[in-house]
């Protein structure tokens, strides 16, 4: 489109900064609305695959975060008591120039948020909103006041926009999460995301997750996974006898088990699975990211959807004569690969998490010998990397040589 467009984005998480950048370096006005009064990120350790790091790259950023991040050469599970191997997935095994980046949560924000505000986009905070009216482009503010209108409204409210009509599903499961400093002289294998499972009813992890800036320490990502609806007495239960359980599980985290003091240190996170059924919801509001489609995290994949997202809209409003055909475009570009890691991951994760007995049993003693064999290995690995679909060449976008 050649006239600059004013645009409003709801949500400064990975999604809407993302988009915010590319649009105001486009010479788009851009607005970003948040819930937030000072801008702060939430949750915890992510891993970045190549589709995420490609945007990255675009934007400039790649470097910066890729110093900061900790490289991930396998996925790495066993299942006990037996110890036996029944998930390896080395990114290698598909092309060995791939790796995933785990990396903090907060670093990337940061890298985001001052690359925005630097782009020009006006960042207004405390905006708890409410709805949009899709064909005025105008926000309604939970105080019942509105903004705008605006040429084009987007969505990256995340998983709990309430911008979207599909319905919202909460998976049974979620995860505690903890970001630990590195333990010296531990085993932990600092390119790996190791995890340990008893059935899919436990599982404990460990991923390395780079620094939150350049003086800092270098972090891991601890996770225990947890059936949402046992929180609470978790909370309410003793630290110790948990301890003694997470830690039969995986003897090695013994180490960082111990630095947790009280409940309070570890962060609750519920997944839900959520596919809206088209990001377009009327000729001025487009959803993007989890506002569009929300998964477990069992792929790794929802930060990275977010990215490719937020640069396949930017694309298509650049491309495209109008905005009803840019949202056009936008769908067009990315609804096949969506689609397919939202019906990906909405296999897997009960395999991993999950109270089922078959689905484990068949992954530990059908699948997990099966993906030795090829092409098995290349293919999980392309699966992880985010590349099935092949969601990079319509993008214009290249895995770094
Ligand atoms: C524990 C956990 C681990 C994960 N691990 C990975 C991983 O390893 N790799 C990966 O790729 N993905 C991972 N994900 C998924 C990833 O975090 C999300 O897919 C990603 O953050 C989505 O980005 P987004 O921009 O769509 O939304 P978000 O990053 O959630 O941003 C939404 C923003 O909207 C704001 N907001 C929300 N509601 C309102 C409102 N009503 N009014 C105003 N502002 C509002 C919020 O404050 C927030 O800033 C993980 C998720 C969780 C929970």
């Amino acid at each position: 489109m050649g006239k600059p467009q004013n645009i409003a984005i709801c949500g400064a998480g990975i999604g809407g900064l993302t988009a915010a950048i590319l649009l105001a370096r486009a010479g788009h006005s851009v607005r970003v609305f948040d819930q937030f009064d000072t801008p702060q990120p939430i949750g915890s350790g992510l891993m970045l695959q190549q589709t995420g790091l490609a945007v990255l790259g675009k934007l400039g950023l790649r470097d910066n975060i890729e110093a900061l991040g900790s490289k991930i050469d396998r996925l790495w599970g066993l299942t006990t008591p037996s110890q036996r191997p029944v998930l390896d997935v080395r990114y290698a095994k598909w092309k060995s120039e791939l790796y995933g980046l785990g990396v903090q949560r907060g670093m990337v924000f940061n890298q985001l948020l001052d690359a925005a505000l630097a782009s020009g986009v006006e960042l207004v905070g405390s905006t708890d909103i409410v709805s949009v009216d899709a064909v005025s482009g105008t926000i309604t503010r939970q105080n019942g006041s509105s903004i705008g209108p605006f040429d084009l409204v987007i969505d990256a409210l995340g998983v709990r926009s309430p911008l979207t009509r599909a319905p919202k599903r909460d998976l049974p499961y979620g995860a505690l999460w903890a970001t630990l400093p590195w333990p010296k002289d531990s085993g932990f294998d600092a390119k790996a995301l190791e995890q340990r499972y008893h059935k899919a009813s436990k599982m404990t992890g460990v991923m390395a997750s780079g620094r939150a800036h350049a003086d800092a320490p270098e972090s891991l990502t601890y996770f225990w996974s947890i059936r949402a609806d046992q929180e609470q007495a978790w909370r309410g239960g003793s630290l110790e006898s948990w301890k003694e359980e997470a830690e039969t599980l995986w003897p090695e985290t013994g180490v960082l088990l111990d630095q947790f003091q009280s409940h309070d240190e570890l962060t609750f996170a519920r997944y839900r699975h959520r596919t809206h059924p088209s990001p377009i919801s009327g000729p001025r509001l487009v959803h993007i990211g989890d506002a569009w489609h929300a998964a477990s995290p069992q792929l790794g994949q929802g930060a990275n959807m977010a990215l490719l997202d937020a640069w396949a809209l930017a694309k298509a409003i650049q491309d495209a004569a109008d905005t009803p055909d840019a949202l056009k475009q936008f769908k067009r570009l990315r609804n096949g690969h969506v689609q397919l890691y939202q019906w990906m991951t909405w296999l897997f994760t009960p395999v991993y998490q999950g109270d089922s007995t078959a689905l484990p049993w068949l992954r530990d003693w059908l699948a997990a010998p099966l993906s030795k064999l090829w092409p098995a290995p290349p293919l999980l690995a392309a699966m992880v990397s985010g590349m099935i679909g092949s969601p990079m060449g319509q993008l214009k976008l290249r895995v770094r040589p």
